[in-house]
């Protein structure tokens, strides 16, 4: 369904990395700086997170082992008992009957349990770009898990819901995480009949970040390299859209020390930035193409210095087996775990 850039032409770009026409499955390991972030506002704690998580709130101010441990103590404590966690309650289940409800494999029970949080960002259309940080104790490193960028990739969304399930079982991480999950960046991409790579103002949002002399480069990219090819436009200037300006201050405030962003379908890994890449995640194997004006991988990797790793499904429309993506997910934490906390980036310069 989608069409790959050929492969052959000559790019004015150096490096170039053209394979990857959709080239942003980043997930991103951010810092615990919490103060501005979607997750402040008394999330609703379902049965599954209780007792193994400690809430997002809980942890900007936890300055020791000790006072981390009391304050998960005291916000254990069933958020649904207060207006703000009915409220939030209540925008998960709209969620889970609006947008994620267009992802393939996510039952209505596991979009409840991720327990979504319509946060502060919106999409052209006024839909929430819904967040959810997962938090063990003691967690200094902090990644970003986006999805959904590009609004016919179905299945990328999928992968971060499932993916929250298990970053809810802590026991089975080598090292405390502080995770922030965006599974849907363009829910109007995502509602569109068809679905639609780009957002709602025809803006493909994986070329609309600030990357330097992005002026002339994405235009320039855009008009000759994919011959203005709709799909690809990347807007009049960067950060022109809400759904770029909501990632890009997710970045400034959670300071991630990886970023990890899921697409399809390609079936590939790619990385940017510093660090060592994961070989694989399960089936995926690295293969590093090249990089895009205005994409995330260009413009966290390799200008802010966050390590971007980017996931390409092998299907947009069907999730990998659930096997294969606990695989993935266990893969990535035994990478993370084989690099010392703040190796994998500083939280971006
Ligand atoms: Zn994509």
């Amino acid at each position: 369904m989608l069409s790959p850039l050929p492969l052959t032409e000559p790019h004015p770009f150096q490096p170039v990395r053209v394979a990857l026409t959709c080239g942003l499955a980043a997930l991103v390991l951010a810092a615990p700086t919490l103060a501005a972030g979607p997750v402040a506002e008394g999330p609703a704690k379902s049965s599954v997170a209780k007792k193994s998580v400690a809430p997002a709130r809980s942890a900007s101010s936890a300055k020791s082992p000790a006072a981390a441990k009391s304050m998960a103590a005291k916000a254990t404590v069933p958020a649904t008992s207060t207006a703000a966690g009915a409220a939030t309650a209540t925008a998960t289940a709209a969620a889970c009957d609006s947008v994620m409800r267009r992802l393939p494999n996510v039952s209505r029970p596991l979009c409840l349990a991720a327990e979504l949080e319509p946060g502060t960002g919106r999409s052209v259309k006024g839909v929430p770009l819904f967040t959810r940080d997962i938090r063990t104790e003691g967690a200094k490193l902090r990644v970003l898990v986006m999805g959904g960028i590009h609004g016919d990739e179905l299945s990328a969304g999928s992968l971060a819901i499932h993916w929250m399930a298990m970053a809810k079982q802590p026991a089975q991480m080598p090292q405390p995480v502080h995770w922030r999950f965006i599974p849907v960046l363009n829910p109007d991409g995502v509602l569109a009949q068809p679905p639609r790579r780009v957002n709602a103002n025809g803006v493909d949002l994986n070329r609309n970040f600030p990357t330097p002399n992005w002026e002339r480069d994405a235009a320039v990219y855009w008009e000759q390299r994919t011959r203005k090819d709709p799909r690809r436009w990347p807007g009049k200037r960067p950060l022109s859209e809400p759904e770029t300006r909501y990632l890009h201050e997710q970045m400034q405030s959670f300071k991630p020390h990886l970023i990890v962003a899921i697409h399809a379908p390609y079936g590939v890994l790619d990385f940017d930035g510093p660090s060592v890449p994961p070989s694989k995640l399960g089936r995926l194997y690295l293969d590093q193409v090249g990089i895009f004006p205005g994409s995330l991988g260009n413009y966290g990797g390799v200008h802010k210095g966050v390590p971007v790793v980017t996931i390409e499904l092998p299907n947009s429309m069907r999730t990998p087996l659930d096997a294969e993506m606990r695989q993935m997910w266990l893969d990535l934490l035994r990478w993370m775990s084989e690099k010392a906390v703040g190796s994998l980036g500083n939280g971006g310069r």
